[in-house]
């Protein structure tokens, strides 16, 4: 599972895991923190090597 760490994002510029997410399982609003859907996640780690804020519980 794929939680994000808030502590560890900026929040100061779009998410670039939200494009590299092959499912769009990826949310950020604004520049806020973004979120991960678990109903869509496939747990397959792109994002975990796009951003350290993306780790894999
Ligand atoms: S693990 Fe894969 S499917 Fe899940 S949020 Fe990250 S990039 Fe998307």
């Amino acid at each position: 599972m794929i939680e994000v760490i808030t502590a560890r994002c900026p929040q100061n510029h779009p998410c670039p895991a939200v494009h590299r997410c092959p499912v769009d399982a990826i949310v950020q609003n604004g520049y806020a923190a973004p979120s991960v859907d678990s109903d869509k996640c496939t747990d397959c780690g792109q994002c975990t090597y796009m951003c350290r804020a993306f780790t894999e519980q």
